[in-house]
């Protein structure tokens, strides 16, 4: 871990280039300071240790003012004498409106997996307020993750595991993976070590193998891609995570010769166009692994991320490349957090098409005044999305004004077509009642129905409902007699 001190976090911001006052800073970290004096960290350090290193994460995803201001401060309306008030009264209203959000959420206590729903349902509750909030409680994770060694065993595991079940898939959710791979790396250990040791060791195992074939594959490329007069803005690879590589051999029974991606070489290149180039070179190259071409490009996954993967056999080793470019590699790596960067100019970068951020980013073209923006980041970047609960705490997002006959097509079109009733929070519910962020819904089935009512068409929202209602609508006159006739004549025997 780098040196935490007010100095090295005035050097990130100036090294990201971040738009900010440093002043500001420095005068909420000489508040956070005085108010934390006399209290230690468990691992004896000064208290002011933490918050520091949470701002410093912060300034790392390259965040707005007011959140780093309140990852300062996070930590004093609980702790200290300080209040909300006065947090409010010398940092304005934004910041203060960030510190109750982390406050608030620090009340939430894990009470073992069963409580997991709750935990999600607070958490996404607090994102959909302002997401930045949830930034910061990442940054937080991550420092008590790092000084995890000081607490005692029992406790040291929950946290862990906490992080592995809710704070890294929200992160993965969010298309966060700088802060996903981060959290797991750190949980994982604690959360499973003998796991831990197992995985580990297979890693280790194969890398003199992975290293050899990492360079020539490295040199290969890198004249093919020159000969084509292909410009590479970065060409680098990596290893599988410890704990991403434990699921996959979950998911593969175990069998490490079924995981695809142990050595993945990411290679970013200016444009589209360039990227489609690049893949007919590696294929031509190497041999590629059937079925393993995929273009996310084209359809980027839920999250945002965009791509182009292909799989290729070197030796006997097997890679899988990823090619972006520069605009992809920043989506893919922050995700949502990429909307607070600037690019070289100083100016917001622009975005890209992710569908459901699509709606922030137009209005960040059309808001250029800065303290416009700052005001306008405290709206819902969910704006027109809900969030929603399976029974079992599987997270659904659906537009907003979605009924449970959405949300019944959303998990089955079989479960929509049999809808009979619902529950919204363990209540009986009207079939058009609207959701809310947070519900849990739980779909009754008659197993006898035969199609869905077509008065549903009325409420729902989604396209997926709408499609299939309508397949079931009795159809026009001409159409019945029509497949009446083909129904005669097609039964030639
Ligand atoms: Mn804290």
């Amino acid at each position: 871990m780098s040196d935490v001190s007010i100095e090295s976090l005035i050097e990130i911001i100036k090294l990201n280039k971040l738009n900010i006052d440093t002043q500001k800073v420095k005068q909420a970290f000489e508040f956070a300071q005085k108010a934390h004096e006399g209290q230690t960290r468990k691992t004896g350090e000064p208290y002011i240790t933490h918050p520091l290193a949470v701002a410093m994460t912060l300034a790392d995803l390259r965040l707005d003012e007011a959140t780093i201001v309140a990852g300062l401060l996070h930590d004093v309306p609980e702790d200290t004498k300080k209040t909300l008030i006065d947090v409010r009264k010398d940092f304005g209203s934004d910041v203060a409106m960030l510190v109750e959000g982390i406050t608030k959420l620090g009340k939430v206590k894990y009470r073992g997996i069963e409580r997991y729903v709750e935990n999600l349902r607070k958490m996404f509750i607090a994102m959909a307020a302002d997401i930045r909030t949830i930034f910061i409680k990442f940054a937080d994770r991550i420092h008590n993750l790092q000084t995890i060694e000081a607490l005692d065993a029992k406790k040291a595991e929950r946290i862990a595991k906490e992080t592995l079940t809710i704070y890294a898939p929200i992160a993965n959710r969010l298309g966060i993976n700088v802060l996903k791979d981060v959290l797991e790396d750190l949980a994982f250990q604690h959360a499973y070590p003998k796991e831990y040791k197992n995985v580990t060791a297979l890693l280790d195992g194969g890398q003199k193998q992975r290293d050899r074939c990492y360079l020539s594959v490295h040199t290969a490329v890198l004249d093919a891609l020159n000969k084509e007069n292909i410009q590479v803005v970065s060409f680098y690879g990596r290893t599988k995570q410890p704990y991403s590589l434990y699921r996959k051999l979950q998911q593969h029974s175990n069998d490490p010769n079924k995981i695809f991606d142990l050595l993945a070489m990411r290679l970013i290149v200016p444009t589209i166009q360039d990227c489609y180039a690049v893949l007919g070179i590696i294929n031509a190259l190497y041999r590629p692994l059937p079925g393993r071409i995929k273009d996310y490009i084209a359809q980027p996954k839920p999250n945002g991320y965009q791509s182009l993967h292909t799989t290729v056999l070197c030796d006997r080793s097997i890679i899988e490349f990823q090619i972006q470019t520069p605009e992809m590699h920043e989506q893919a790596e922050y995700g949502i957090a990429s909307h607070w960067h600037y690019d070289e100019e100083g100016a917001r970068i622009s975005d890209k098409d992710i569908t459901w951020v699509q709606e922030l980013a137009r209005w960040q073209e059309e808001i250029k005044d800065e303290k416009k923006y700052l005001e306008s980041l405290k709206i819902d970047v969910f704006q027109n999305r809900i969030f929603v609960f399976t029974p079992k705490g599987d997270v659904i997002d659906l537009p907003e004004d979605s009924t449970p006959v959405d949300f019944a097509y959303h998990i089955h079109s079989d479960i929509g077509n049999k809808c009979a009733s619902a529950k919204i929070n363990g209540q009986i519910a009207k079939l058009d009642e609207k959701l809310k962020s947070g519900d849990v819904i739980e779909i009754i089935i008659d197993k006898n129905r035969k199609g869905p009512n077509t008065n549903w068409l009325k409420f729902v929202k989604t396209q997926q409902a709408r499609a299939k209602i309508r397949q079931h609508a009795p159809k026009p006159v001409w159409e019945q007699v029509i497949s009446g006739v083909t129904e005669k004549f097609g039964k030639k025997k």
